[in-house]
């Protein structure tokens, strides 16, 4: 797997659990986000009610699984823990409903990814805490209602344009998760240096967050592979030379992209002139195919403004031209 990949790998998954922020106070990052969960569970907290059900919107790695937990820790609530597909029947779903306690945070991971009739009784339970439970198949079946205890959903997903409005509209509060600025993944790379008792500097930590593509999870990712050089090369301590040595031998480089996304953008300035060309040709030229150009790639390209898809196929921007050292051609578009 990409070392500048957002989502998790099996190598993040126990030292993320170490790194993570364990209340609001200690999240870095996501102000406004911040601010107004505070408030919805503040006043919950005073009421001595269970929060409003809770959806998370963001791209992998920002922390939607950690707010989760923070909001379970902060209402001191047990919390599960589940995703979207891993529940295929609706069966799936009420076996897990109507085994919460009362106040229980319930988190469900690519809820867009729900089956539909799963979907539909998640619709019931949010709304009125019941679910119906189908008994039998066929005519005979019968519906018995079943109480559910008051629970919290935290739902997450990577747009929450890909929900279907019903259960949209079923969140009392709907937060968007942006990526981190290069100054909060500053602070990511401190905190979780300190809880890995890793030395590191003040340039050493700005050089890491300026390759974490504004993701923390790629930030602490990267922070370990520059511990091992620190340890293997130098003395253990981390400064601006040892990190930029570090990620250089990890081929990420100053801006985040890896080498894969550097060998897109090389092929398209350096065969085609920049573009337009077509996704085919293109993915051709780097020797990958369509989809992993246009889906790993691309996203991060075109968010920091190095590659533009047009009608009439990928086109260069000026930045793309200068982070690789080239020159446009003379009439270049832009
Ligand atoms: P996915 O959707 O891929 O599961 P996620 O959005 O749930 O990702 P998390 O697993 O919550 O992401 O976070 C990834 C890692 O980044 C964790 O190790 C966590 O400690 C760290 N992290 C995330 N957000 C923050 C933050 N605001 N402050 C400090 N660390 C953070």
């Amino acid at each position: 797997p990409r070392l500048v990949d957002a989502g998790a790998d099996t190598e993040d998954t126990a030292v993320e659990a170490a790194l993570r922020p364990k209340d609001l106070d200690e999240f870095i990052g996501q102000e406004k986000v911040r601010e107004q969960l505070d408030l919805v569970l503040k006043a919950a907290r005073a009421r001595g009610a269970t929060a409003d059900h809770v959806l998370l919107s963001g791209a992998p790695g920002l922390g939607k699984t950690t707010l989760s937990m923070i909001i379970a820790a902060e209402m001191a609530a047990p919390i599960r823990i589940t995703s979207g597909p891993a529940i295929q029947h609706a069966g799936d779903l009420a076996a897990i409903l109507s085994s919460l306690q009362e106040g229980e945070v319930l988190f469900l991971d690519e809820i867009h990814r729900m089956s539909r009739p799963a979907e539909e009784m998640l619709y019931m339970a949010m709304e009125d805490f019941r679910v119906d439970v189908i008994v039998g198949k066929g005519p005979g079946a019968t519906a018995i209602p079943l109480d559910l205890p008051p629970f919290t959903l935290v739902g997450a997903t990577t747009r929450a344009g890909l929900l279907p409005p019903p259960l949209r509209d079923r969140f009392g509060f709907t937060a968007h998760m942006e990526f981190y600025a290069p100054a909060e993944l500053e602070r990511v790379i401190h905190r979780s240096a300190r809880l890995l008792d890793v030395a590191i500097d003040a340039a050493g930590a700005a050089e890491i967050a300026g390759r974490s593509r504004g993701t923390p999870r790629i930030a602490n990712r990267l922070l370990r592979r520059v511990r091992d050089y620190a340890q293997v090369k130098a003395d253990g301590h981390i400064t601006v030379e040892i990190a930029s040595a570090a990620l250089g031998v990890y081929e990420v480089d100053a801006r985040g992209l890896d080498r894969l996304d550097r060998a897109v953008l090389e092929a398209l300035l350096k065969l085609f002139s920049g573009g337009p060309v077509g996704l085919s040709t293109l993915s051709v030229a780097v020797g990958e195919e369509r989809e992993t150009v246009e889906e790993v790639a691309e996203p991060f390209l075109v968010r920091e403004g190095f590659l533009a898809r047009t009608p009439r196929g990928r086109v260069a921007t000026p930045a793309a031209w200068a982070h690789l050292g080239l020159a446009p051609p003379q009439g270049a578009p832009g």
